[in-house]
């Protein structure tokens, strides 16, 4: 494409709004325009960027053995009531009528559609097992849209579904997912870990989330150096520490602490450090209350919290629901003198330990000299969100806190949504039985958005060569005739060999069009200046590495150096 043809609105100014690289990046590089909230237009070079990614999605679930296809963006209500969904799904869901008062959706996912479609066209266990995805837009309601294409309210998203005849199958199936997206985030030249999920209320450990490590990521990970492990925070096992031996402390006391509502207020007040204060919460799990504790240096995590108890639901009690139920304060809440029917659940890291601080169930008071075992009993667990320094709960090695953008999603789905809809099969005994999911989401936008948080400077964006809107920027440094035939001809010759060929023939300063060309990001950078015409030569530079000295390429060989390049830059 010709420059001067296209629409690349570059920006000299940073948007306003705008907090992340990638996000900056693309709207000052022309890639994307905000039309509202979360909803942006893809211009061209933001298309051709999205368009790469799509590909190489493609590519991979095909190989995966998946099946494209295209389902609508506007669900009728009927079908999300079948699953539950219309009442569980919250504020994120857009809702909408027609004109006869129907009520339908923006799909902001098709688990209900897809297993519609296959409960009435898929009968027998000889049609499974099955994959099916599609490429399209999604609509979510994001209450805090923001950052770009990284978290919009309409987006892009690759969604695919399987339905196999058992467990075993859909394990399988699971499993090639899994590889097809371990390929497809290598191909996109992401750096990134799969980390297990929480399952909610489905329970298993099949569920994984692609992270693009990057220190804007809105998830917290930890990995672990020692074996691999890699989890988000809210659900990665903690090996639990070793009792401390446990020091023959006198009988607790209460003593008066006025006003100290947090943690800090509190080891403020007694001058003891936040580690020797037991944080109590109280949640309702289940229709059970339950009092967590955790050091006051810790936080219970509401995922683990679930997992410990085996539990469908928890829920953090308001402050005026903890009042009526302890007849205390939130902020004065400890494990000694429960209402009988409360059960408690404590951290593993507080077992056995002594001298701690906790709350007394009365406003203004605490206990000190606690010492856990003692004084009360609780079950143990692994409660707390992990952080960089915990023991990894599979080898022992000490965690790495790491930051990532969740940029596709592989989830074990089992028979929640089979058994619900009806999407059953007969097996070969001539028995009907509901086929097992899973379901595979990629974020095509924020793939494409984390490959610049990875791949920027100051300048610019440095795309990957196989997700690159052109491959090559060929910029003609001058404008009188025989430098633009010159280019013309190399434009069209690299054109001819199926390369990707960004000119700039605009009639702009070489300043202008090195410092557009840094900020777009196309990996390789041909130069034609009057001196190099004179010479026969172009210059030749990646942009992943400005430093290098240029290489010179004989006008006649730029299609060959080019071509090796590009190859080389794709891993071909
Ligand atoms: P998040 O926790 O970031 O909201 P999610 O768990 O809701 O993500 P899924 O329902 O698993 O996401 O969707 C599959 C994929 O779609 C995600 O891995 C992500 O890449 C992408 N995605 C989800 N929400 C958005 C969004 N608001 N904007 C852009 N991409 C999104
Ligand atoms: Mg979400």
């Amino acid at each position: 494409m010709r420059y001067s043809e296209m629409l690349i609105p570059t920006l000299r100014q940073e948007p306003a709004d705008a907090q992340v690289v990638s996000h900056k990046l693309m709207v000052r590089a022309g890639y994307i325009r905000k039309v509202a909230a979360g909803i942006y237009n893809y211009l061209p070079l933001g298309w051709r960027v999205l368009r790469k990614v799509e590909q190489i999605v493609r590519e991979e679930m095909n190989r995966a053995g998946a099946q494209e296809l295209l389902m609508p963006a506007v669900q009728p209500a009927e079908l999300w009531t079948e699953s539950g969904r219309w009442q569980q799904y919250g504020a994120e869901l857009l809702r909408l009528k027609d004109r006869k008062g129907g009520d339908f959706c923006i799909g902001p996912t098709h688990e209900e559609v897809v297993t519609a479609l296959v409960r009435d066209e898929v009968k027998s266990y000889r049609q499974v097992p099955l994959s099916l995805y599609q490429i399209q837009t999604k609509f979510r309601d994001e209450i805090r849209p923001r950052f770009g294409l990284m978290r919009g309210r309409e987006f892009i998203m690759k969604d695919a579904y399987s339905f196999d005849l058992d467990e075993a199958g859909a394990q399988l199936t699971y499993d090639k997912m899994y590889a097809a997206y371990e390929r497809i985030f290598n191909r996109c030249g992401l750096a990134f870990r799969p980390v297990e999920a929480d399952t909610g209320a489905i329970g298993g450990n099949r569920s994984h989330e692609f992270q693009v490590l990057a220190d804007t990521g809105e998830d917290a990970i930890v990995t672990c150096g020692g074996c691999g492990y890699a989890a988000n925070v809210e659900l990665a096992e903690i090996q639990a520490s070793e009792g401390a031996p446990m020091a023959a402390s006198g009988p607790h006391e209460k003593v008066l602490t006025p006003d100290t509502k947090t943690i800090e207020d509190v080891s403020n007040f007694l001058g003891v450090p936040p580690s020797q204060v037991i944080k109590a919460v109280l949640f309702l799990v289940d229709d059970q209350p339950v009092v967590a504790l955790c050091r006051g240096d810790h936080d219970v995590n509401e995922v683990k919290l679930k997992r410990a108890l085996n539990a469908t639901d928890a829920r953090l009690l308001e402050d005026a629901e903890v009042q009526s139920h302890l007849k205390a304060p939130a902020g004065f809440v400890g494990p000694i003198g429960l209402p009988t029917d409360t059960k408690i659940v404590a951290d593993h890291a507080l077992s056995g330990l002594s001298e701690m601080v906790c709350g007394a169930n009365e406003t203004d008071h605490h206990l000190v000299q606690v010492t856990v075992g003692k004084d009360f009993d609780a079950q143990f667990a692994d409660l707390r969100t992990a952080q960089g320094g915990d023991a990894c709960g599979r080898c022992g090695t000490a965690f790495e806190s790491r930051r990532g953008i969740e940029v596709g999603h592989v989830f074990f789905l089992g028979e929640k949504y089979s058994r619900a809809m009806g999407a059953e099969v007969l097996d070969e005994s001539g028995k009907n039985v509901p086929l097992v999911m899973g379901c595979y989401g990629i974020g095509i936008g924020r793939t494409a958005a984390a490959a610049i948080e990875q791949n920027h400077d100051d300048s610019g964006i440095k795309w990957p060569m196989p997700i690159a809107p052109f491959q090559v920027t060929l910029l003609s440094l001058g404008k009188d005739d025989a430098l633009l035939e010159a280019s013309q001809k190399v434009y069209e010759d690299l054109t001819a060999a199926g390369l990707e060929v960004l000119w700039d023939e605009r009639n702009e300063r070489p300043g202008v069009k090195f410092k557009d060309a840094d900020l777009l990001g196309i990996p390789l950078r041909l130069t034609l200046g009057k001196r190099g015409l004179e010479n026969g030569v172009l210059e030749l530079k990646n942009r992943h590495d400005l430093d290098a000295d240029a290489l010179s390429i004989p006008l006649g060989e730029a299609v060959e150096a080019v071509t090796a390049k590009v190859q080389e830059m794709l891993g071909a």
